[in-house]
């Protein structure tokens, strides 16, 4: 506890002094935010949820899916705005309708979820929603307050002690993914840059507003819904308001942007 102590009177300080309390991008247009776990550590950190995710979880048994997945993604990790960690796509069979992204870069998505969806598109969607969060920083931020300042502090030192703080910081962060996850304004940023980033690989943004209708549909019925999305996220139809007001922003859009219909269509014909 002395060591706490000592950390919150001194660290501060020093941290300052050294300038740690360094900005990062999060966003579209070199959108910056204050960040102080380090990236190294909230890769640490994301990587010790993953794995307890591993354990709770059924990661679906279909290399091709697990590929297909992972194509979508990198083709978003591509265009946006963090470039600094891996990103780490899996899907869980199950028949939740969920999708998530632990901090560091670690999204996942279930079954449940991929069988209500029609086109690639939607997928990608959910996906750059997902990409959104890790960009935005959305995840560790919330985690480094659930944490408070002193065991940031430690992992920021990285110091002997820091592997105990590691520990708790993934159990927290574990934690922090069975309730709603984050705020509205978390919520509007992950749609806007998301709509943003799905346009810039490729892809129709009409299947946006198509993907929250299945999510309005559902969200009544469903218990775990998208992120616990129900009572956490916006209303629904303000996000199809601003998603339509979002495609009307960049209209024209883009020639040549997909849908993906053809081969989603396949993929999710091999879902079990
Ligand atoms: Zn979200």
């Amino acid at each position: 506890m002395s060591h706490l102590k000592r950390a919150l009177n001194t660290g501060i300080v020093f941290l300052l002094c050294l300038g740690l309390f360094s900005c990062a991008t999060t966003g579209p247009g070199g959108k910056q935010s204050l960040i102080i776990i380090p990236t190294s550590q909230e890769v640490a950190i994301g990587a010790g949820m993953a794995e307890q995710v591993a354990q709770t979880e059924k990661e679906l048994a279909d290399s091709e899916w697990q590929m297909y997945l992972n194509e979508i993604g990198q083709k978003i990790v591509a265009v946006c705005d963090r470039q600094d960690i891996e990103y780490h796509f899996t899907v869980i069979e199950s028949d939740q309708l969920n999708a998530f992204a632990a901090p560091g870069g670690y999204i996942y998505f279930y079954t449940g979820l991929i069988k209500e969806m029609h086109n690639e598109a939607e997928l990608a969607a959910v996906v750059a929603h997902e990409i959104s969060h890790v960009v935005g920083r959305h995840g560790i931020r919330r985690l480094q307050t659930a944490l408070g300042v002193a065991a940031a502090l430690e992992l920021i030192a990285g110091d002997s002690e820091s592997g105990a703080v590691l520990a708790t910081a993934v159990n927290v962060g574990m934690g922090l993914l069975l309730f709603p996850n984050y705020s509205r304004n978390n919520e509007r940023e992950a749609d806007e840059f998301g709509m943003h980033y799905m346009i810039k690989a490729g892809y129709d943004p009409n299947a946006m507003v198509t993907m929250f209708d299945i999510l309005a549909e559902k969200g009544g019925s469903a218990s775990n819904v998208f992120e616990k999305l129900a009572s956490s996220h916006p209303d629904t139809q303000e996000r199809i308001s601003n998603a339509q007001k979002g495609i009307q922003a960049v209209s024209p859009l883009p020639s040549g942007l997909t849908l993906g219909e053809s081969r989603f269509g396949q993929m999710k014909q091999r879902l079990p």
